[in-house]
């Protein structure tokens, strides 16, 4: 299966590509994740993005197309991906389709997950993530809101980008640089669309039944 999973900051996209991955057995892709992975290296790459990053706005999608372009020619991927967070303009979706296309492929399919805005502010700013095994949580879902990872007792620490500023431009690109992507998309038949205000499991219900049908 290859798939886009497209929709606003925090609209639970890393958290049902998880589960999908388990399904799957693709590998999941996730363009944040590796530009963070490189700011924790302090690669060139994670330095260039950082600046970006920090306040919300997209890395230039030359320096992106580079990133995966590469990761999309490893080995793993050939079972199929999950890309979680790319595209994010319409230029980096042309780029992906001609890349695809120049290896006789194509996606099967690229998920919505559609929800307020307001519901994101409030699910971002207490949006955790643990710092050993990279789980993501919520304050207002756990129990007990604890420092702590309820998975393995790591640390969990709140990204500098899940802060409301910055949560508020991060919405503010995504309407105005990602969401004609959803048009874009839609004209090509490969848009299913989510309910993604609920729970987890509730979603990936709904992700399970919209993917029905695609190959
Ligand atoms: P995410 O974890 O997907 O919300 O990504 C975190 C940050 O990484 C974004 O706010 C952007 O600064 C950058 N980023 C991730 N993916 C992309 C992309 N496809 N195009 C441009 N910037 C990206």
């Amino acid at each position: 299966m290859r798939l886009v999973l497209l929709g606003a900051p925090g609209a639970g996209k890393g958290t049902q590509a998880a589960l999908l991955k388990e399904r799957d057995k693709c590998a999941h892709i996730s363009t944040g994740d590796i530009f963070r992975q490189n700011l924790k290296d302090q690669t060139p790459l994670g330095m260039e993005a950082k600046q970006y990053m920090d306040k919300g706005a997209l890395v230039p999608d030359e320096v992106v197309m580079k990133m995966v372009s590469s990761r999309l020619s490893e080995p793993d991927v050939a079972g199929g991906f999950l890309l979680d967070g790319f595209p994010r303009t319409v230029p980096q979706a042309e780029f992906l389709e001609k890349f695809l296309k120049e290896q006789g492929k194509a996606l099967d399919a690229v998920l919505l997950f559609a929800i307020d805005d307001e519901v994101l502010v409030r699910r971002l700013s207490n949006r955790r993530t643990c710092r050993s095994c990279g789980g993501i949580f919520n304050l207002l879902a756990m129990e007990k809101p604890s420092a702590v990872c309820p998975s393995c007792g790591g640390e969990l620490f709140q990204r500098d980008d899940d802060h409301e500023a910055v949560i508020r431009n991060r919405l503010k690109v995504f309407h105005e640089q990602t969401e004609p992507l959803v048009s874009w998309y839609k004209d090509r038949g490969l848009l299913r669309e989510v309910d993604a205000s609920d729970a987890p499991e509730a979603i990936y219900g709904r992700v399970k039944a919209a993917l029905n049908g695609a190959s």
